[in-house]
């Protein structure tokens, strides 16, 4: 079934000039960019858009990272779209990463890995509404 999910391209990424590459993996995979859009992320965004784990010890690093530099929000598109970009993303680790992810191939460790994906189809609505309105995906 034809779905839709969120990714980000996260600052350690663009900071190494790679939107490109990676975008050459998801495209690659056969999953199509309907929305990009390049942006600073505010504090606020980060703390919202991580709420889910406000309580972990990692939750103010990871606010902090994914504020260091700009980022790419897309909406990707395609056939099992959500199950989909999370394997072709690789484990959240890259240590664990399969060869040939995103991971695998770009991320430098457990907080810098490159990329982020919705992990389920109700998340992904939620995400992409937090950063996308209808008129700017044209699928
Ligand atoms: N993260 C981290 N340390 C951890 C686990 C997660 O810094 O021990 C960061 C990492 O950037 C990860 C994000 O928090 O991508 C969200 O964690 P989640 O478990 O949702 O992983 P994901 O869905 O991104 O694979
Ligand atoms: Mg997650």
């Amino acid at each position: 079934m034809t779905e839709r999910t969120f990714s980000i391209i996260k600052p350690d990424a663009t900071k190494r000039n790679l939107t490109g590459a990676i975008n050459a993996v998801i495209e690659g995979a056969g999953l199509r960019i309907v929305a990009q859009r390049r942006i600073q992320m505010t504090e606020d965004q980060a703390k919202k858009f991580y709420e889910v784990h406000a309580a972990r010890p990692f939750y103010g690093e990871l606010v902090e990272t994914m504020t260091s530099a700009p980022v790419v929000v897309q909406v990707l598109e395609g056939d099992n779209a959500m199950a989909k970009y999370r394997e072709v993303m690789g484990a959240t680790n890259p240590e664990q990463a399969a060869e040939g992810t995103i991971r695998k191939l770009f991320a430098l460790n457990v907080g810098e890995n490159s990329v982020h994906g919705s992990d389920s189809l109700d998340n992904a609505k939620l995400e992409i509404a937090q950063f996308f309105t209808d008129a700017d995906i044209v699928g």
